[in-house]
């Protein structure tokens, strides 16, 4: 069985200005996943190791670099999933946590819940020890620019650059995780798609690992991951089946996104129906990415 992980850096019109950063963030991120895999780590380890990477890189909406509400303030979405069990953990609205994907993996590992929001995800980063960070640090320069323009919203410029991860160990088990801060100027304690089980991302182990990233609103009315993997159940190919899945939101509720996919037996996919996605994958074969629609380049990795 051969390791696999695929990353996501948000399904958008990304500028030209940020094209470069974006491709380069996300094939660090899947190098950075696909070596916890080399050293044995699991699905679920890789996927949490990359996401916090692009948590930490301030080009993406996650963790530092986060958009900003209606009132200038940072809320912050993740999940995570382990296909092994199917179990979940995620957080919603949380403020001043670098990394959501690890409280989201916190909640998974050490409570009896699913999800914790606002304040009670942050009363319990405190009980486990979490480091919190003053809210002003996750807030770039650039951002607060964005804010203060106060953007109006139309359906391609809501979506950001959310980022995601899904995987695949040597053992077969799949995982997928996704962190974002949502969309800019949206309404205050406003969720998304992003930590919703079955929308912005979901994982077994009997079908495979998906993370979503467009429009939150319209990938919640089809629950686009979930829609995406039972296509996969049908016996339709990983491509297929996002490709059918966004076309159908597209269709139905208007709305345009990207996924990520991973199968148990190491098959992958990355879609979008955006002007561009930053994506990257490490297979057996080397290093892949691509920024445009259709595009798939291949890198050899240096090792
Ligand atoms: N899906 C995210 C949200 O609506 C945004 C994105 O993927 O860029 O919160």
């Amino acid at each position: 069985m051969s390791a696999v992980i695929v990353v996501h850096g948000g399904a958008w019109a990304i500028p030209n200005g940020l094209a470069k950063a974006s491709v380069d963030g996300v094939k660090v991120a899947a190098c950075d996943g696909f070596s916890v895999l080399q050293r044995g780590g699991s699905a679920l380890d890789a996927v949490e190791a990359a996401v916090r990477g692009l948590e930490d890189n301030t080009v993406f909406d996650a963790g530092h670099g986060a958009v900003l509400n209606a009132d200038g303030e940072v809320e912050l979405d993740a999940i995570i999933m382990d296909g092994r069990t199917l179990a979940s953990g995620a957080v919603s609205s949380v403020k001043n946590i670098a990394n959501p994907v690890s409280l989201a993996r916190a909640v998974m590992e050490k409570t009896a819940h699913v999800m914790l929001t606002s304040r009670g995800a942050n009363l319990f980063a405190e009980s486990i020890g979490m480091a919190t960070v003053p809210t002003d640090t996750l807030v770039t320069e650039n951002e607060m620019k964005e804010w203060r323009k106060n953007i109006t919203f139309s359906c391609h410029s809501r979506a950001h650059d959310t980022v995601g991860a899904v995987a695949v160990d040597s053992a077969g088990n799949v995982a997928c995780a996704t962190s974002t801060g949502g969309i800019r100027n949206k309404m205050v304690g406003r969720v998304g798609d992003s930590p919703i089980i079955g929308s912005g991302g979901y994982a077994d182990n009997f079908i495979g690992a998906v993370s979503c990233t467009g429009h939150g609103e319209s990938i919640l009315k089809v629950t686009l991951a979930r829609l995406i993997l039972s296509l996969v159940e049908q016996g339709k190919s990983l491509a297929d089946s996002s490709q059918l899945s966004l076309k159908y939101m597209g269709d139905r509720v208007l709305g345009a996104g990207g996924a990520i996919v991973v199968s148990p037996s190491g098959q992958w996919a990355a879609t979008f129906t955006t002007e561009r996605m930053a994506w990257a994958a490490v297979d057996h074969d080397g290093l892949w990415y691509g920024l445009e629609p259709n595009e798939r380049r291949k890198e050899q990795l240096s090792q």
